[in-house]
């Protein structure tokens, strides 16, 4: 029989009780049981016949036999199967009603029993009309023969034909042909079939000695095998396994559950690659509880496993780029919470990843001061772009750290679902930063240096000069003023360079004072008018009614005459520079100045009718070392210092310009309010100070100066002792420290400097008075000179009354 099994149900036949012989009921096909009421079907013909037999043996009677016949087909009847009994001449002896019905047999049969239609009737309707015919052909011509076979119909159904003789006595009287459709089942067969073949997975069963009994086409693929004879000749254990002990392992868990459900497996295909698979499988038993075979389905995820090991592979890159990345790195969740941190983050904040977790971000690192900065990068969701910023941030014992901050937000299908926030410690930068600056610084003031050189070298033959005419002038005193007021305004200029050069530096201190700016203003012009040249026009209108102002003469002037030198460079044809001061509202000033609080402002304006800006110049000239002007002649820090100093003064500066037509720059300096003004400091006038008897040590290196001073100190009635340098200071001060009132004494000695000089005193006399003179002091080391014990500090070049008024206010001063 094609692929099945045959099933037999025997049941015995008896006579009174006795067996007297078996009813076979045979069933070939796949079907493997035995439906119920095929099994009574059976049993009620054996039961059947059993009675019958009794009942002719009893009384042979027709009548009884007939009762039974008409009960045999009374059950005949309603049998699914279709059944037809022809004598041994193939003439149709009789029929069930399913006969009919399966085969649409016409009414009209059933009245004129025509066999040849009924034949040719039924053979229509069959796809192998051929075949069936010789068949049925061959089985009458051999009555004693048996036959099984499947039928196919044009319009697609399927039936199942049995056909065997049919005997009484041993001698056959005919033939019962019996049918089946079988198309439900059929179809539903092929479909699990189907199934079974198109499935992408494996699908097999195998027996308990370890051969694949079936595997579909995905097996014979997957295993790499050119055929499914070929697989089911394998050893399982040894030639799939990649490691047969495995197979021990899977058969004990498969015996203990009953089952495995993706139950990891190494298979190797027959080329012996490597195979990652998972396995569902459930044995089949027999009655007795005894495995006759396996079934299951093995899904390969060899190539899954590979994608795995490689994303793994790559997270792992990423885990490892980002815990050694040299910035600190935070993921931030968009609440601004630290979801997990870096190590680099640690050693910059000094935070543990534990601690920091789930804290935000702000609260950790963001110094209180900055608080209103805040917010570092919650603020990204609205605008969803990369910040970038150099600020300060805390570490965790509260010092500050410099850092560059940038923010990139997580998007994951486009939602944004954190930020990463990532941190460089720019100190070292910063350090670095300010070196530069100060190189450029020291670059530009050597080029500076150049000009001031060039300046001096005039104020020292201004000087020179004069002196050489004084000497001459000897004999004519009224000519003596002229040389001697050129002489001063020369050394005045010779200090204005070397402040200059100071500011440049930012080396000075800012001094506090009350200014008149219109009276600053009058004295540089003054001074413009000897330097610039002829063709170029000054003029000031100033308003007389400007109060004073706070601030430091010096700077002051300093900004005035970086704005007039820059005028002057505009002007090399000639033109008219303008100062002009007025009084304005705070209120005016605030629509341009924001911050401009004070009620009152200063302003002063300062004019050229030179070459202009344009917009791209314009925008930068405040930046330090930004210049147009030629190698050597800008140094670019003239507005940047002007900047700088007004910014110390509570100030606003902008500036007009036209291309062509000129430039105003205006300044703004507030007028403090409420403060009587006190602009009116004593010009110290030499015939006005005040001499005395006492004894001064007047301690210098530069012989000239040191006569100087002792002349002017001499001719107020003073008693000078000179001293060349420390040691020798030391040496008189021990011998006649009695006698000394004072000690005037230059910083910058050889040997012993003036400062060490002084605490050399102090040590063998507490009430030492010293007043220093130095032309440049660190404000630092000046006021701790100061403060221990050193009685005044001028400033040189100082003037003869500057001298003067400070050792007599020294002297005056009550010791205690
Ligand atoms: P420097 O004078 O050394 O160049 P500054 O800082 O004083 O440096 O000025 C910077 C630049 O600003 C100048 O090089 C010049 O281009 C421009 N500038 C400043 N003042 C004026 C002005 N009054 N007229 C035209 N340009 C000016
Ligand atoms: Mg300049």
């Amino acid at each position: 029989v094609p692929h099945g099994i045959t099933s037999m149900l025997d049941i015995p036949i008896r006579l009174y009780g006795r067996v007297v012989g078996i009813l076979c009921h045979e069933h070939t096909g796949l079907r493997r049981e035995w439906a119920p009421e095929e099994q009574e079907f059976a049993a009620s013909i054996s039961d059947m016949i059993s009675l019958a037999l009794e009942a002719s043996e009893r009384n042979r009677a027709e009548e009884s036999l007939k009762n039974t016949l008409s009960l045999l087909t009374a059950t005949l009847e309603s049998t699914a199967d279709g059944i037809l009994a022809v004598d041994v001449e193939g003439k149709v002896a009789s029929f069930n009603k399913k006969f009919l019905e399966l085969w649409r047999i016409p009414e009209e049969f059933t009245r004129s029993r025509d066999d040849n239609l009924l034949l040719n009737f039924v053979v229509d309707q069959l796809v192998d009309q051929q075949g069936f015919l010789s068949k049925v052909k061959y089985l009458y011509a051999n009555p004693e023969k048996e036959s099984y076979d499947i039928l196919e119909f044009k319009d697609g159904r399927v039936f199942e034909r049995y056909s065997q003789p049919q005997r009484v006595g041993g001698n056959i009287v005919g033939r019962v042909w019996s049918f089946r459709d079988i198309t439900a089942r059929r179809s539903a067969e092929e479909k699990y079939r189907n199934l079974f073949e198109e499935s992408k997975d494996v699908v097999f069963i195998s027996t308990p000695e370890g051969r694949f009994q079936d595997i579909n086409a995905a097996g014979i693929e997957l295993f790499g095998y050119s055929s499914k004879g070929e697989l089911l000749n394998i050893d399982i254990a040894t030639d799939l396994y990649f490691n047969p002990m495995d197979r021990e392992q899977y058969q004990k868990e498969l015996a203990e559950k009953g089952f495995v459900k993706d139950y990891e497996l190494t298979l190797k295909r027959k080329n012996g690659e490597r195979l990652a698979v998972l396995e569902t499988a459930t044995p089949v038993w027999d009655e007795r509880g005894k495995v006759i075979a396996f079934r299951g389905i093995i899904h390969d995820v060899t190539g899954q496993k590979r994608a795995q090991e490689a994303l793994q592979l790559q997270r792992s890159y990423f885990q490892q780029l980002f815990e050694n990345s040299p910035a600190g790195i935070v993921v931030l969740d968009t609440e601004d919470k630290i979801m997990t941190a870096n190590r680099a983050f640690h050693e910059i904040f000094q935070h543990s990843i534990d601690e920091v977790r789930g804290r935000k971000i702000n609260d950790l690192v963001v110094p209180p001061y900055l608080k209103e900065e805040g917010t570092e990068l919650s603020k990204l969701p609205q605008n969803r772009s990369v910040v970038q910023r150099q600020t300060k941030r805390m570490r965790k014992d509260g010092s500050l750290v410099d850092v560059g901050i940038t923010g990139y937000p997580i998007v994951i299908d486009d939602e944004l679902v954190g930020i990463y926030g990532i941190y460089v410690d720019i100190t070292e930068q910063k350090k670095l930063e300010v070196q530069l600056r100060q190189a450029h610084k020291l670059e530009s003031i050597g080029t500076l240096a150049g000009g001031i050189a060039h300046d001096f070298n005039n104020i020292l033959a201004m000087i020179l000069g004069h002196v050489s005419l004084i000497e001459r002038y000897r004999e004519k005193p009224e000519k003596l003023a002229h040389s001697t007021k050129t002489i001063s305004a020369a050394v005045e200029r010779g200090t204005g360079l070397v402040r200059q050069l100071l500011t440049f530096a930012r080396k000075t201190e800012t001094l506090m004072e009350s200014v008149r700016v219109n009276e600053v203003i009058e004295e540089l012009i003054k001074l413009l008018r000897e330097t610039f040249p002829r063709t170029i026009d000054l003029a000031a209108k100033l308003d007389p009614q400007i109060p004073s102002i706070i601030g430091d003469p010096n700077q002051i002037h300093q900004v005035l005459l970086n704005l007039s030198v820059n005028a002057r460079d505009a002007m090399p044809m000639g033109g008219t520079l303008t100062f002009d001061t007025r009084l304005i509202r705070g209120e005016d000033l605030k629509k341009r100045f924001l911050d401009a609080h004070e009620e009152k402002y200063l302003a002063i304006n300062v004019s050229d009718t030179g070459l202009g800006m344009d917009e791209a110049t314009r925008s930068r000239i405040f930046e330090p070392f930004f210049t147009t002007k030629e190698l050597g002649k800008g140094t670019g820090l003239g507005l940047a210092v002007v900047y700088g100093v007004i910014g110390a003064h509570r100030g606003h500066i902008d500036v007009e310009s036209t291309p062509q037509a000129g430039t105003t720059f205006h300044v703004y300096l507030p007028i403090p309010s409420g403060i009587a003004d006190v602009s009116q400091v004593k010009k110290i006038e030499f015939a006005g100070v005040r001499g005395g008897t006492e004894t001064l040590l007047v301690v210098e290196d530069e012989d000239v100066l040191r006569d100087l001073v002792k002349e002017v100190l001499a001719e107020k009635g003073y008693t000078v002792i000179e001293a060349r340098d420390g040691k020798e200071a030391l040496d008189i001060y021990f011998s006649r420290s009695g006698e000394i009132a004072l000690v005037i004494s230059d910083m910058g000695l050889p040997k012993i400097s003036g400062y060490d000089l002084f605490l050399e005193m102090r040590s063998r006399n507490q009430a030492v008075k010293m007043v220093l003179a130095s032309g440049y002091l660190e404000p630092d080391l000046r006021s701790e000179i100061l403060k221990s014990g050193v009685k005044d500090f001028i400033q040189k070049p100082y003037t003869p009354s500057i001298l003067l008024k400070s050792v007599r206010d020294v002297l005056d001063v009550s010791d205690h």
